[in-house]
Formats: structure tokens, C-alpha cells, sequence
């Protein structure tokens, strides 16, 4: 399989207003912080108009419609100017970096451990990926039409943080290619299983699709951390669990939180599924289901 890197300064731009607009629990807050940080705060007029722009992203989410549709993009120009013109270099040498380490390793075992446990088989002989902005030291990753797009300019050029960028690689890779039978289980599950206490989660009342939750947890018990995180990237989730991790896990709930917590709950049963080549289950969905209820009662008496 082969890697395609990208670093478009239109597909950045686009980005950049999206995440600015805040339309979907995806946009980083993070990111938005930094930017206008360095380059002022939102005007009136211009949280008008990304008010203007959130109403536009709920009909159409087409880059080139987008653009077409939303006049007033030139007002964030010189916002996105100062900061693409800061780290346009990181994504070009990042790049560089990904397509030579991604196209050197041998991905072929973690490929066919994904395949028998997400029961798809992996056929596509390449995959594209876009490089974006982030903020410092932060990395997201997002699957949008069938593309994987990296938020990785924040992050310093190292061995440490390539194989975290490739670890969201592959958990971007699942979303994008093999969760359709996983879909058609959690589906079924849903359906027999009462799940109605979780929609009262905080966590539920932000995302809205339990199905969607689902994939997360699951997946997040594989990578980027968890056990094939640990086994392919380096992944250290074992031993970084401290008192500040806890504390942070314990006051914030939120979706990222409860996947670390998962991941590092289930380690033992995630690396017996692949050890055992066994595929995603009711069995699988009903211990996430007891570790998701863990978290909410109690994350720190459970650690
Ligand atoms: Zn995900």
C-alpha cells in the first residue's frame, strides 16, 4: 500500500475558516485559542459572519461550494496569511518526513490484524493524506470523504512524534475503510441493549449518536494508544498513567478522556482479540459499555 502526503494552502485555508466557525464538535478549540492569540481577536463583524458561515456548513460541506457560497472569506485572509506563512514550513518538511517513513515501514501485519478484527478486508492500493495546521504540541486527525487529513503542525520534527502522527494515521485509516460491519453490530446492539442512562452523559448530550461513541471507544482501545499503539508506535499509555493524568481524566469528562480511559482499561482484552484473531463482538461492546459506566461513577477509585 502506498502513502500520499499532501500540503495545499487552499485546503488549509478552507480548514481554518471551518475551525474558526466551531460548526462541529470536531473543530479543535484549541487551535482557534492559538491563532487569534497571534493575530487578534474576532471582530464583531467577523464573528457575524462565521455565525453566517455555520449555518452555510450545515448544508454543504464541498471545499469548492464552500468557497463559491461564503463571500466574506476574504476577511480572514490576513488572519490565515500570519499564521500559514509561520507553518507552511513544518507541514512541507513533515511531509517529507511521512512519505519517506510511511512508504519505508511494512505495514502488512498491522493491516491484516485490523482486517480480521474490524471482519473487512483492507483493498485500497493507496491512501491519501492531507496535511493541516494544529496548534503547539497538538495533533488530531479527522476522515472527511474518504481522505485523512493531519493536524500536525504544532508538533517538532522527531522520531517521538512521527510514530504518533502515523498511530492517528491508522486509526484514521479504520474510520475511513473498514467500519462497516462494525457499524451493522453496534447497530444491532443498540438495538437490543438499553443503553438510555448514557444519553444523560455529558459525553452523549455533546456528540448525539451512540453509534458513533461506539467506534470511537472501540477503535480507541486498539489506537493511537492502546494495544496496537503500543505494539507498532511506541505507544506508552501503560506507564504514563499518574496522579496529574488522573486528575485531569477525573475533572474532565469528555469523549477524548473516556478513550484513554478505555484504552487503558481494556489493554488486556484488546491484545487478546488480536492474539486470538477475534473480530469485534457483543462481548467486546458490553465490556466497553461496563468501562464507560466505570468512568462516569467514578474514573479515579477505578484506576
Ligand atoms: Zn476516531
Amino acid at each position: 500500500m502506498k502513502f500520499i502526503v499532501s500540503v495545499s494552502k487552499l485546503e488549509n485555508f478552507i480548514f481554518f475558516l471551518k475551525n474558526l466557525s466551531c460548526y462541529h464538535f470536531s473543530c479543535q478549540k484549541a487551535f482557534n485559542q492559538q491563532w487569534l492569540l497571534e493575530t487578534g481577536k474576532l471582530t464583531s463583524k467577523e464573528k457575524a459572519v462565521l455565525k453566517e458561515l455555520r449555518g452555510l456548513l450545515k448544508n454543504t460541506n464541498h471545499p469548492k461550494e464552500l468557497l463559491k457560497k461564503f463571500k466574506a472569506k476574504s476577511l480572514f485572509k490576513n488572519r490565515f496569511e500570519t499564521i500559514w506563512q509561520k507553518e507552511r514550513k513544518i507541514l512541507e518538511r513533515w511531509k517529507k518526513v511521512l512519505k519517506r517513513e510511511l512508504n519505508k515501514r511494512f505495514f502488512d501485519q498491522l493491516l491484516d490484524e485490523l482486517s480480521v478484527l474490524y471482519s473487512t478486508h483492507f483493498k485500497r492500493p493507496s491512501v491519501g493524506i492531507c496535511l493541516l495546521l494544529s496548534a503547539k504540541d497538538l495533533l488530531a486527525g479527522e476522515v472527511e470523504d474518504g481522505r485523512i487529513a493531519i493536524k500536525c503542525s504544532g508538533l517538532e520534527i522527531n522520531k517521538k512524534n512521527l510514530r504518533k502522527i502515523e498511530s492517528v494515521i491508522f486509526h484514521e485509516l479504520v474510520h475511513a475503510n473498514l467500519e462497516e460491519e462494525v457499524k451493522k453490530l453496534i447497530r444491532k446492539y443498540i438495538r437490543k441493549r438499553d443503553l438510555e442512562e448514557f444519553k444523560k452523559t455529558k459525553i452523549f448530550r455533546k456528540i448525539r449518536s451512540l453509534s458513533r461513541i461506539l467506534r470511537e471507544l472501540i477503535l480507541s482501545s486498539f489506537l493511537p494508544r492502546g494495544y496496537l499503539g503500543e505494539k507498532y508506535f511506541s505507544d506508552n499509555l501503560r506507564k504514563s498513567v499518574n496522579p496529574s493524568f488522573l486528575k485531569e481524566i477525573k475533572s474532565n469528562k469528555n469523549l477524548s478522556n473516556l478513550e484513554v480511559f478505555i484504552a487503558y482499561k481494556l489493554y488486556p482484552l484488546a491484545k487478546k482479540y488480536i492474539e486470538e484473531k477475534r473480530p469485534i463482538d457483543f462481548d467486546f461492546l458490553e465490556k466497553i459499555i461496563s468501562k464507560w459506566k466505570e468512568y462516569e461513577v467514578s474514573p479515579l477509585k477505578s484506576f
